[in-house]
């Protein structure tokens, strides 16, 4: 427990923007950069050189975070401000929480998952590879090798409020919750992983688990949230957690009367989620005795992020930069402001 003299720990939650580059598409069409990142954390929405009528967004915007990050940023140099220093953490005993937020399109799963497919070196490894080579590293460095700490993988979706293991065949898994309020996700599979080879095999396990047997399988990825969890035990006991989760797109159905009804539903979802996502962190900066974990099942299986002195999270929010999406770009502004 905490005593008065005790200072307040700093940085426990981190939250940072990702601007992505420009992509063929936006050029060829003369997408016109509305995101520009002057340094210090700042980022400006700004108006275009052009008149279109959408000013009414764009009136010079500037939102500060911890860290902005501009579209020559590569994931290695993300991830060292980022996930890295939460890698201490999880070694520490501590629980640590890395989310991807943004609209579909905006590069969460490039920033956690990397391109797998070229099998090329750092350049292209994300965060989930960058940070399971330091979790390597340092069990292998003296003064944790003498602790017996053993890693585990879990990789899930939550899907319409539903989880499903990304490592056991997509089995939906029941969530139940003990008289000590310990949230326990019934039969996910916790695998043994011995290198960062192992860590990579689940990771491309888990992510073609996560697209196959459906028919628009890009567009309900963009749906669920994926977490990837690495675990340290100690003698069969939870030592630390480190969850890495790219979130399900944060686009609104605002078109309703497009929508089928599935659709609406499974947004609604979406939206209840992040929303008690926002509010669970915004507990945990304030070091609140109550956090409503229990608003979505998202939080409900992060509940252990949300508790406890040695909790730190880090939100990365990606924006595009162009013009068209510059309505979704300020719902992401404003849901990583902190200030809000
Ligand atoms: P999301 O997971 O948010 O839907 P993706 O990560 O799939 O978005 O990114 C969409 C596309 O943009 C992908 O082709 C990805 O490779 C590319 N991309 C995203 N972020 C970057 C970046 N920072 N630099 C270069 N390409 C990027
Ligand atoms: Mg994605």
């Amino acid at each position: 427990p905490m005593s008065l003299s005790d200072p307040v720990k700093p940085h426990r939650i981190c939250v940072c923007v990702r601007k992505r580059p420009l992509n063929k598409k936006e050029l060829a069409k003369k997408e016109i950069d509305v995101v520009t990142i002057p340094g210090n954390g700042a980022l400006l929405l700004h108006e275009p050189k052009q008149k279109v009528d959408l000013t009414k967004y764009l009136e010079n915007q500037t939102f500060h975070f911890d860290y902005s990050f501009d579209e020559d940023a590569t994931n290695d140099l993300v991830y060292r401000f980022t996930a890295k220093p939460l890698v201490k953490t999880v070694f520490e005993g501590g629980m640590a929480t890395c989310f991807a937020y943004g609209q579909t399109g905006s590069g969460k799963t490039h920033t956690m998952g990397g391109d797998f497919s070229g099998k090329s070196q750092n350049s292209s490894k994300g965060i989930y590879a960058l940070a399971a080579q330091d979790v390597f590293t340092l069990l292998m460095q003296k003064r944790y090798a003498d602790m017996d700490l053993c890693p585990y993988v879990t990789f899930f979706e939550i899907y319409n409020g539903k989880v499903f293991d990304l490592l056991n065949k997509k089995a939906k898994l029941r969530v139940l919750e003990d008289e000590k309020q310990q949230v326990n996700v019934v039969g996910l599979q916790e695998v043994p992983v011995s290198s960062v080879d192992d860590v990579i095999k689940m990771i491309e396990r888990g992510s073609a688990c996560r697209t196959s047997g459906q028919t628009f399988a890009n567009a309900s990825s963009s749906r669920s949230h994926a977490v990837l969890q690495v675990i340290l035990r100690r003698r069969n006991f939870l030592h630390g957690k480190f969850s890495l989760v790219d979130l399900a797109g944060n686009e609104r159905g605002t078109d309703v009367s497009n929508n089928d009804r599935h659709t609406i539903v499974e947004t609604a979802e979406i939206n209840r989620s992040l929303l008690a996502l926002k509010e669970c962190i915004r507990s945990l900066g304030q070091n609140s005795e109550h956090i409503p974990f229990r608003m979505s099942k998202l939080t409900q299986v992060l509940r252990d992020s949300f508790i406890g002195e040695n909790s730190r999270t880090c939100m990365i929010a990606m924006i595009s930069p162009g013009m068209s999406s510059c309505e979704y770009t300020l719902n992401t502004l404003r849901y990583a402001n902190r200030n809000v």
